[in-house]
């Protein structure tokens, strides 16, 4: 690991049996709370982009909004938003999968990417995977061009990355 993915790495706080016994949350406040470590969060995940050009970054709902904002802006790229069910106002396309802990449906507004165009993934941690394949199916749906995804941290026991098939997948920390 690079310095920087290690000092992110060890600012990371730990909370076991949350939200559900068994499960070790990946606290991620300790990162958000520092101007620099924040700075450098957005920064390592913009560079996962590896210089191509991006027209829109899709950030899942909620802790991926954090960074795929700023990410956006670094690209001078759009913001996509991937919502829980019921939250988004205009057609959307709908798509469910299963997560570390639980269920859930997400969605994207139908005209939020353009055929073609070039999307960069963003959400705070892969786990099982679920909530990203469903994220990639939905902007594959959209006839975008998903170049890579791309997360803060990486739980590589679950092995996530396998759900995602052929997508170019980047994580800054790995556990
Ligand atoms: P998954 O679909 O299993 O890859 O779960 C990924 C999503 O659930 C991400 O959006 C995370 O915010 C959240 N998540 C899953 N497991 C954890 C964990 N151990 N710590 C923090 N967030 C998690």
């Amino acid at each position: 690991m690079s310095t920087i993915s290690q000092i992110l790495s060890d600012s990371i706080r730990d909370v076991p049996d949350f939200p559900k016994p068994g499960i070790l949350f990946k606290d991620i406040s300790t990162i958000l709370s520092s101007p620099e470590l924040l700075r450098h969060s957005v920064n390592e995940l913009t560079a996962t982009a590896g210089g191509e050009k991006i027209d829109k970054v899709v950030g899942i709902d909620a802790r991926g909004f954090i960074f795929a904002a700023p990410v956006a802006l670094n690209l001078d790229a759009g913001f996509v938003p991937i919502r829980k069910q019921g939250k988004l106002p205009w057609q959307t396309h709908s798509m469910a999968y299963s997560l570390e802990y639980g269920e859930n449906v997400v969605e994207i507004h139908q005209d939020a990417i353009l055929p073609g165009e070039r999307v960069l993934l963003v959400d705070d941690l892969l786990a099982t995977g679920g909530t990203a394949a469903a994220a990639v199916k939905l902007i594959h749906q959209l006839d975008a061009e998903l170049v890579a995804a791309s997360f803060l941290i990486e739980l590589s026991d679950l092995n996530g990355r396998e759900l995602l098939g052929n997508t170019i997948v980047n994580a800054v920390v790995r556990y």
